[in-house]
């Protein structure tokens, strides 16, 4: 098998620290050829000496001085700037694009990615969930694998292995319940940042932590399924299953269900995207169900995580419907971990931006950039942020 050439885009971060835990596993498998972060650039340079880079981008072009000079007895390339990003994701230097970016930012270099022929794998869902058909689509012109880092898109596909579409009645995707399970309704007015950053099963990047405390995240995932398995929304179901050992499931029309189980380790799933049809040889961390005597779940509580209707409304209306939930929910909840608002104010916002937003039913790329800015602003403005 010849080697297989890796960008990793948001190398510093959660997942993409794991991405390369993967990656030095299989030295005669992968070469990793471009690093890409946004503002951890000490990390970065650390990174790109151990794997031997080709290039790499500072997306805050602020750092890059400072990236420039710890690298300047090597021979890689330093660039910085968010058409640099666009550089890599569209570079002849990787056949695979792993975009382990956060938020909105994902989205051109995915897209750039597919168009350049590269096999994807994703983890950053606001690709999908902002403009799911448009990327869909593209992927599919073009005969490139878009393989979800997500794990419970990543359970689905691997419960529909060997399947025929015909035979699937729904997808069940699962939900630990986040941090603030057991925090009555009447409480959540007051939940600091700390409280929701403390996720009972998965140590995750800040912005995913929130938004699986809101359940923005599982409106998300139902968004990033209904793209990925080309199904309709209302045969994608959401269960609470504070465990998180069983990921998600399907269940097909002769009654049967199939589930994927494992720990909570994110390495599964990346191991998965990366090696498919293969299977890593050995996991990072060895599951016993013998320690998980009592799995169980529930029917998700509409009324304490109103997110998840607004997720299943914005896939109904479609169009730049979930880009601007989207950005405002990016604006409210940097605002959020930066004490400027409540917790409650998250969804607030999400829902004024919606009211207020303009609508375009078949947005192209650059539509979406303006929907995304329209929507930011919309939420500054019902936050009462500063520019
Ligand atoms: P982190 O916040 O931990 O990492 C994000 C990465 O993207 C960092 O490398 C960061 O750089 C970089 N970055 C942030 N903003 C920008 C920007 N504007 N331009 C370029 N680069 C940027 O996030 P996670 O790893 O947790 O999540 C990444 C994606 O994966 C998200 O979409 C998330 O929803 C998804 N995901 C994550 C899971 C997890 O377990 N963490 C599980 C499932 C999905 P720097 O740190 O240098 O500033
Ligand atoms: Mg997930």
């Amino acid at each position: 098998m010849s080697i297989e050439r890796l960008s990793i885009l948001g190398s510093t971060g959660s997942i993409g620290v794991q991405t390369l835990d993967i990656v030095r596993r299989y030295p005669q498998r992968f070469k990793v050829t471009s690093l890409v972060a946004h503002s951890r650039w000490e990390e970065l340079a650390k990174q790109a000496r151990e794997f031997e880079v080709e290039s790499v981008v500072i997306g805050d072009e602020r750092h890059y001085e400072a990236l420039r000079n710890a690298l300047a007895d090597t021979n890689i390339e330093v660039m910085a700037g968010s058409e640099a990003i666009n550089h890599v994701a569209r570079s002849y230097r990787s056949d695979t694009v792993v975009n382990a970016l956060v938020g909105y930012a994902g989205l051109h270099p995915t897209y750039l990615a597919i168009e350049s022929g590269k096999r994807i794998a994703l983890a950053n869902k606001e690709t999908l969930v902002v403009g799911g058909d448009i990327i869909m689509s593209a992927a599919r012109h073009k005969g490139v694998d878009i393989m979800p880092i997500d794990s419970e898109h990543s359970a689905i596909m691997q419960c529909l292995e060997g399947e025929q579409r015909k035979a699937i009645r729904n997808l069940i995707i699962t939900c630990s319940g986040g941090a603030l399970r057991n925090t009555p309704r009447e409480e959540l007015e007051s939940v600091t940042p700390e409280m929701a950053l403390k996720h009972p099963q998965w140590s995750m990047g800040a912005k995913i932590t929130i938004d699986s405390a809101t359940l923005v995240n599982k409106g998300f995932e139902v968004i990033e399924a209904r793209w990925l398995f080309d199904i309709e929304p209302e045969r994608i179901k959401v269960v609470v299953h504070p465990q998180s050992i069983v990921h998600s499931m399907v269940e097909f029309t002769d009654g049967a269900v199939k589930a994927q189980l494992g720990t909570a380790d994110m390495h599964t799933p990346i191991s998965y995207a990366l090696l498919y049809p293969e299977r890593a040889e050995e996991a990072m961390e060895q599951f016993s169900i013998l320690n998980y005597p009592t799995l169980t779940f529930l029917d998700v509580d509409r009324e304490k995580y109103p997110a998840l209707d607004i997720a299943y409304e914005v896939l109904h209306r479609g169009g730049t419907a979930p880009c601007t939930m989207n950005g405002a929910n990016e604006v409210a909840v940097a605002a959020f971990l930066a004490h400027k608002c409540k917790y409650t104010d998250i969804v607030g916002a999400i829902r004024y931006a919606l009211d207020n937003a303009s609508f375009e039913k078949s947005p192209t790329l650059s539509i979406y950039d303006d929907a995304n800015i329209e929507s930011r602003e919309l939420a500054r403005r019902h936050l009462k942020l500063d520019k």
